[in-house]
């Protein structure tokens, strides 16, 4: 078959949140950067699976999350951050329209709708992939490939070895994430205080979360409401185990449901399962909102504003590179002296049943407190040319819940934008880089910006 062929100094596999400071740092190292994305938007998790807000971190490597956040912030013209909250608050819309603009004031060319499908591999070095591009097939010829997939894409193609799941190869659950408009939040508000809801950090229009936790005393009666709903059938169990909506920025009116939790969601590695998850996913969000529509002030006159182009994927796969990062290197909070990002956030696993053995991981961190990941945990021995960044590194199960949090990803990314641009310049393959010249090059960035 011919191919159209085309070469870019470095490609990214993937536009999600991870990629896109990738690709904006390997384009100011001067490198002609091409971005291969399946959606036809970028941040991957973050705006195509609706994840918002984004988790505090109160360590930063690096520059370009800070940047990205600053960016958002000029976007949507107002504070993202409520009174008294560290975290972070956005409308997925937004995020896409910063990280495009971000990426076309960088040069950076995107393929969108576009899916990896084949690598070409020789003498253990990368020479192509190939793409599905809107029905049309090509060759993308590069000396160096960063892979942001989130699920380890380039080493499966290639028959590389990847890791997923836990000790048992089950898989965190997934969520299918959707949004309820016109709401009139402050009736909500003020019919939850009646309930006694003490849930919020803080308490506006502009900044609220609707929570719903079984035995949760700060959600005061909601607990009763939702049980009763559960015993007189509008609702099932599954439905109410994991209900949180968060108010956006830009977005009067509207709550963000982070869920619904697929119940029995612990397979990613099956995509007849996942298409399962998609159909019971919609009819529990059809489910809670005709709950909420006919039983909460507030929701009366709402409707499903739109649900997720992405299901909410929260592990699948794992590289398995030089170094495994693991749950001790967090409760040891571990560094490396080719520590190229910081991370700081809890474990985190989501299933049904979050076991005692989970809980013994969750001890967070006091501010400041955090671990570093390794270079060594991005790079793969079967592969020179080859690095990755984002929720798919060389990590154990439990480790994975903590490193994929946004920020920590935006700061993996900027790592290997870095390295690409070291590749570029001193003719080195990724396997060949010190990842101490990284981290050195990251805390400059810093200490420039500070
Ligand atoms: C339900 C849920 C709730 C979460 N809550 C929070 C939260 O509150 N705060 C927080 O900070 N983090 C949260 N996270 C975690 C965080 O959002 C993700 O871990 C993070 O966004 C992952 O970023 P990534 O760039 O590594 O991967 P992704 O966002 O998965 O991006 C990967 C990109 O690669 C593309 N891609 C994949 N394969 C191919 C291919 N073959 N060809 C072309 N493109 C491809 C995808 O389309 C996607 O855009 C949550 C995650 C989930 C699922």
């Amino acid at each position: 078959m011919e191919f159209e062929q085309t070469t870019f100094d470095v490609v990214v596999i993937g536009g999600g949140t991870t990629g896109i400071t990738a690709a904006l740092t390997a384009a100011q190292a001067g490198l002609r950067v091409l971005i291969i994305e399946s959606q036809l938007a970028l941040t991957g998790t973050m705006a195509n699976a609706l994840v918002t807000p984004m988790m505090p971190t109160f360590v930063t490597s690096g520059t370009q999350h800070r940047q990205f956040v600053q960016k958002l912030e000029q976007q949507a013209q107002q504070s993202l951050q409520g009174p008294g909250s560290t975290t972070i608050w956005f409308s997925p819309e937004t995020a896409v329209i910063t990280a495009e603009q971000l990426c076309q004031e960088a040069g950076i060319t995107i393929l969108y709708q576009t899916t990896v499908y084949g690598v070409e591999v020789v003498a253990e070095t990368i020479q192509a992939v190939f793409v599905q591009s809107f029905n049309h097939q090509l060759k993308i010829m590069t000396p160096r490939l960063i892979d942001t997939s989130g699920d380890a894409i380039i080493p499966r193609l290639a028959g590389i070895p990847v890791a997923s799941g836990d000790a048992t190869g089950h898989n965190q659950a997934v969520s299918f994430r959707f949004e309820i408009g016109n709401i009139d939040i402050t009736q909500l508000r003020l019919w939850c205080r009646e309930q006694g809801y003490t849930f919020n950090a803080c308490d506006t229009d502009s900044f609220f979360e609707f929570v719903h936790v079984p035995n949760q005393p700060a959600c005061g009666q909601l607990g009763a409401i939702f049980a009763a709903a559960v015993a007189n059938g509008e609702l099932e169990a599954a439905d109410i185990r994991y209900i949180q909506g968060f108010s956006m920025p830009d977005k009067p009116n509207t709550l963000s449901f982070n869920g619904p939790q697929i119940p029995a969601s612990d397979n990613t590695q099956n995509p007849w399962q996942l298409s399962a998850y998609v159909r019971t996913g919609r009819m529990m969000q059809q489910r809670l909102w005709k709950f909420l529509q006919a039983n909460i002030p507030g929701f009366a006159t709402s409707f499903i504003n739109q649900e997720a182009r992405m299901l909410g994927i929260r592990e699948s796969y794992r590289i398995q590179g030089y170094y495994e990062l693991s749950a001790t290197d967090y409760r040891q909070r571990q560094k490396f002296v080719d520590g190229i990002a910081k991370g700081d956030w809890y474990i985190d696993i989501h299933r049904d049943d979050e076991s005692v053995e989970d809980d013994a991981f969750k001890q967070k961190y006091t501010p400041g407190e955090y671990y570093e990941i390794p270079y060594r945990s991005l790079i793969i021995p079967e592969l020179r040319n080859y690095i990755a960044a984002g929720r798919h590194i060389s990590c154990e199960f439990a480790m994975q819940s903590s490193v994929r949090i946004q920020a920590t990803c935006q700061m993996m990314g900027e790592a290997v934008g870095i390295a690409a641009g070291i590749s570029f310049h001193d003719g080195l393959d990724f396997q060949a880089i010190d990842g101490q010249q990284i981290k050195k090059q990251l805390e400059e960035a810093q200490a420039c910006h500070n």
